[in-house]
Order: C-alpha cells, then sequence, then structure tokens
C-alpha cells in the first residue's frame, strides 16, 4: 500500500510537476507574443514616422530645387543680356577705336600739314630749324663730382627737364632757397629721353635729300659736356680712343648715318654725276687742325690751317685736305682715323674731346648740263670759276685713276665746255661743351682751354644775335669757329641746332643757358636760303 501510495503520490507529484510545466510553457509563450505584439506596434509606428519624414524631405528637395531651377535660369537669363550688353558694349568700343583712329589719323595728317607749312615758313623766313634731345638720367649723374665742378656736388639725381611732347621742353624746378621755375621752350622738335637714335635721324634724313638737291646744310650740336652731342653726332664713343664704335648700328648717331644716306641717295641717280670728299677739322684753342692732313710718308697727323675769304665773299680754309670717299664705310674709316688723331698728336693733346669743336664736312660735286638751267641764275665769273676747277678736278682725278664711273669719263670731258660742276656742302659740327665753368682756381691749359671755348661760343651766340636783329654788322670774326661755319650761319646754308640736354637737377644752369642759346637761334631770320643749282627768281636776288 505504501509502495502503491507512494507510487500514486510519485505519479501525482510528476503530473503535477507536468502540469506546472505546462503552465510555465504556456505562461511564457504569452508573454513572447505580448512583446511582438509590442515590437509591431512599435516598428509601425516607426515606420510611419519614417515615412512621413521621408516625404516632408521629398516635398522639400522638390521646393528647394524648384528654388534653384528658377534662380540657375534668372542667371542664364541674366547672363545673356550681359553678353548682349557686353557685344553691344564691344562693338560701340570698336566702332569708337575706329573713329580715334580715323580722328588719329587726321591729327597726324594734320600734324605733318602744319609741319610741313611751318617748314616752309621755316624756310622763306631763312630761320634756323632747333631740335632739342633731352638725354636719360644716367649712373654718372649720381656719382660726385663728375664733370661737375667741387662746389656743386650733390649727390642725388633729381630730373627738372621733361619733353611735355614733340615741340616742348618743361623746366620745372624749386629748390629751398632758390626762386622755382617753371618755364616751357618751344623748339621744331624735341626729343625726349626714350626717343631712339633711329628717331632723331629720321628727322635729318630730308636735310640730306635737300643736300642733293642743291642746297648746302649744316647740322651742329649744341649742349654741355656730357649732355650727348657726340652720343648724337657719332654715337657711343669707345674710351680710350676717341673712335667711335660701329658694333651696333642701331646706336650710330647722325654723322655715320648721314654719310650712309647721302651714299644711297646718290646711288639712285645717274652713275658719275655725284663724287663725295671728306674734310675733318678740329677748333681747338682757336686754332683750325687739319685732321686729315698727310705727312711726306703718307702718315697722318694734324696740320695747322686758317679760314680766309675768298674773291667771292665765300670764307675758304686753303690748303684743307678734301680726301674723295666712295662710299660710307671708307668716310667712317677716315674720320675714325682724323678723331683718333686728337688723342695722338702732341699739339692736339687735351684732356677729353668736349674740349674741342669738331666739324666734319661732306663735299658734293656734281655735274650738270648749262642746258638744263641756262645761264642767268648765277654770275658768270662763278660759271667760268667752277667750269675752270671742274676741269682741273677732272684731270687729277685722271691722275689718281678713279673709277671710270666718275664724271671723269673722255666723253665727258669734251663736253666740258657744256657742263658744270655745283658744290654742295654738308657741315656736321660737334661743338665743345658750352657749361659755364668758373675761372677761379682753374690755371695753365685748362684755363686757356676754358676762356677760347667760352670766347668762341659767346662769338657765336653774338653772330647769331646780330643776324636776328639784322644789324649791318655781324661779327664773324671775333673767333675762327664763326669764321668756319659762316658760310652755314650767315644765310647760304639749310642749319640744324640739335640742343642737347642733361635733365639733372645739377646741371639746370647749363640746361636754361642751352634752351636760351636754341630759342635765340629760333629768332633768327635770314631771307630764303637759296639753291645751288636752279634759277633763283630776280625778285630774291
Ligand atoms: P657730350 O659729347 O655732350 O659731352 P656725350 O655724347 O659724350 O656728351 O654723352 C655723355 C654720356 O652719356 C656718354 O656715355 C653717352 O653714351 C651717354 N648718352 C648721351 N646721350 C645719350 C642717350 N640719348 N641715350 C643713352 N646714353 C646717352
Ligand atoms: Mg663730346
Amino acid at each position: 500500500q505504501y509502495q502503491g501510495l507512494a507510487r500514486r503520490s510519485t505519479n501525482e507529484v510528476l503530473q503535477l510537476y507536468s502540469a506546472h510545466g505546462q503552465q510555465q510553457k504556456l505562461q511564457r509563450s504569452s508573454v513572447v507574443t505580448r512583446l511582438h505584439g509590442a515590437v509591431k506596434k512599435r516598428l509601425k509606428k516607426d515606420l510611419k514616422s519614417l515615412r512621413s519624414f521621408a516625404l516632408e524631405l521629398s516635398k522639400e528637395f522638390q521646393h528647394q530645387s524648384r528654388t534653384y531651377l528658377y534662380q540657375v535660369l534668372t542667371a542664364v537669363r541674366e547672363i545673356q543680356l550681359q553678353n548682349e550688353a557686353m557685344q553691344m558694349f564691344q562693338m560701340k568700343a570698336f566702332d569708337l577705336e575706329q573713329s580715334l583712329q580715323e580722328v588719329t589719323e587726321r591729327y597726324e595728317k594734320e600734324k605733318q600739314k602744319r609741319r610741313a607749312l611751318h617748314n616752309s615758313l621755316v624756310e622763306l623766313r631763312g630761320n634756323i630749324r632747333v631740335h632739342c634731345r633731352i638725354r636719360p638720367l644716367l649712373p654718372f649723374d649720381t656719382a660726385a663730382g663728375h664733370l661737375v665742378p667741387q662746389d656743386r656736388q650733390r649727390n642725388v639725381s633729381e630730373k627738372v627737364a621733361y619733353a611735355v611732347d614733340d615741340e616742348t621742353v618743361l623746366v620745372k624746378c624749386s629748390r629751398p632757397g632758390h626762386a622755382s621755375i617753371n618755364k616751357t621752350f618751344q623748339f621744331e622738335r624735341v626729343y625726349s629721353a626714350s626717343e631712339t637714335q633711329d628717331i632723331v635721324f629720321a628727322d635729318v634724313a630730308p636735310l640730306l635729300t635737300s643736300l642733293l638737291d642743291g642746297y648746302n646744310v649744316c647740322i651742329m650740336a649744341y649742349g654741355q659736356t656730357g649732355s650727348g652731342k657726340t652720343y648724337t653726332m657719332l654715337g657711343p664713343q669707345l674710351e680710350e680712343n676717341f673712335a667711335f664704335s660701329l658694333e651696333d648700328e642701331s646706336e650710330l648717331g647722325i654723322i655715320p648715318r648721314a654719310t650712309q644716306e647721302v651714299f644711297r641717295l646718290i646711288s639712285e641717280k645717274p652713275p658719275g654725276s655725284y663724287w663725295v670728299e671728306v674734310s675733318v677739322v678740329e677748333v681747338y684753342n682757336n686754332e683750325i687742325f687739319d685732321l686729315l692732313a698727310k705727312d711726306s710718308c703718307g702718315k697722318v697727323f694734324g696740320v695747322k690751317r686758317d679760314v680766309v675769304t675768298t674773291r667771292e665773299g665765300k670764307n675758304d680754309v686753303p690748303l684743307l685736305t678734301h680726301e674723295t670717299v666712295e662710299n660710307a664705310s671708307e668716310f667712317l674709316h677716315l674720320v675714325n682715323k682724323g678723331l683718333q688723331l686728337r688723342a695722338r698728336h702732341p699739339t692736339l693733346v687735351h684732356a677729353h674731346s668736349s674740349r674741342s669743336h669738331l666739324v666734319v664736312t661732306l663735299t658734293i660735286t656734281t655735274i650738270v648740263s648749262e642746258d638744263n638751267f641756262g645761264t642767268s641764275w648765277e654770275d658768270e665769273q662763278t660759271t667760268q670759276r667752277l667750269n675752270k676747277e671742274g676741269f682741273c678736278t677732272q684731270k687729277t682725278r685722271e691722275n689718281k685713276s678713279t673709277s671710270s664711273s666718275r664724271a671723269s669719263s673722255p666723253a665727258q670731258l669734251e663736253a666740258t665746255e657744256k657742263l658744270k660742276q655745283v658744290k654742295t656742302r654738308l657741315q656736321l659740327v660737334d661743338l665743345a661743351g658750352s657749361e659755364c665753368v668758373g675761372m677761379s682756381g682753374v690755371t695753365g691749359a685748362a684755363l686757356r682751354e676754358t676762356s677760347f671755348i667760352n670766347r668762341s661760343l659767346s662769338a657765336l651766340a653774338d653772330v647769331l644775335g646780330a643776324i636776328a636783329e639784322q644789324r649791318s654788322h655781324v661779327p664773324y670774326r671775333n673767333s675762327r669757329l664763326t669764321r668756319l661755319l659762316q658760310d652755314s650761319v650767315g644765310g647760304d646754308a639749310k642749319l640744324l641746332v640739335m640742343l642737347c640736354i642733361s635733365p639733372d637737377q645739377k646741371y639746370l644752369t647749363e640746361s636754361m643757358q642751352s634752351l636760351g642759346f636754341g630759342t635765340r637761334a629760333r629768332q633768327v631770320q635770314r631771307g630764303q636760303v637759296k639753291k645751288k643749282n636752279c634759277p633763283v627768281p630776280s625778285k630774291a636776288k
């Protein structure tokens, strides 16, 4: 029984136990279901809010993209409008540019016409053309004491002379303790520091055409030492010898360029109708030195010469060496030789070339037929003299066995009676420095040099003054320089004075003096310059 009871109670326990297990199982699955339900509910909620958020976002996105699109479209439209406006402006600018160009062209033409008229006026009045070249500031302007007297050293360079336009120089300076200066000067042409040798020569070239047309021409550079006279006339000089270098053609000055141009113009004429002779003289301490004279061995050495007045009233330097040259390089070779002599010859020793006046003369002889112009235009005496001279020259020429293209061919010799020689002259002058150097403390050779330079340049100014005032007496005889240049300055040549100016304040006094000289030269009226080989109207005689 007991065992039976125990078994029964065990079974009951087991039943109860399993019932309890089942109940527990049931209980557990209902928690999971509840939990599941809760999660599902939550998920649904979240999904719903996510969806509404996404909807909101896409709505927002659409709205914004629409706004941006609108903005882009507006911008594109604006750009299109701006492009159109730009095109219009471009067209307008093009039109304006074109009309500006037209106006500039017209202005240039008018300017040229005015220049030509002014030139004719200058010619009619027999005025002296004055061009003014302002050189750039150079390193030595700041270097203490270079070419400047001790008492005026100032180590700062400051520009006081300007080219306002191509006809006006402005000198503007105000210094403490000095009256301020603000003065303009007018000239036929003003070159600024940036204007090249090419540009300067372009204005000189027409004078060379005149030369071959039968006019005497003289070009002289005036200015203080270091202002660019030699640079303008010859080109940059080499240091030790006085020759100028030919390395850079673009740097060549008026003298070599003028010679090239003369030979170019001659090459366009019938062969043998022109020949060219050169003389090179230096006026130093009122003495004239022939820089091409040769000794018995054919060596070049400087010889003193003098000026005399011929029966025809012309000034001449007897015995002066005239070398025939056939081309520009022969000429340059000769001039270089002459220039080197200045440094070598004992009687010609002076510290630098700016202590003397250099006069290079090209004489151009033309053979013209008398039939071409009748005999009334020049007096009989001159004609006869020229014929005689022509014959002699042709003979010497034959002796020298010069080329057959020259005027010395037999056919031409036979026709001598009908031929006539006309000589025209191109004088190229590099004057000594015009600075007003004080005499105090200067002795010996330097004093002599300075006083001769001062005297010769003031004689030149006096001559110009006398001609300008049309005085009956013109004091050419006061200096050999003025006697040598008398025919050019006094009326029988187209004369161009090239004023050279250093722009630095240090040289203010000298620059004002040079500008004054140029202004005075411009006032000279000598009457119409005569052409040498055409009939001169009787009224003008
Ligand atoms: P000047 O003959 O009047 O005494 P230079 O012709 O010897 O003066 O000129 C002095 C210096 O200035 C030289 O070294 C020269 O090369 C230089 N110079 C002059 N004019 C110019 C210029 N326009 N451009 C450049 N250098 C110049
Ligand atoms: Mg010089």
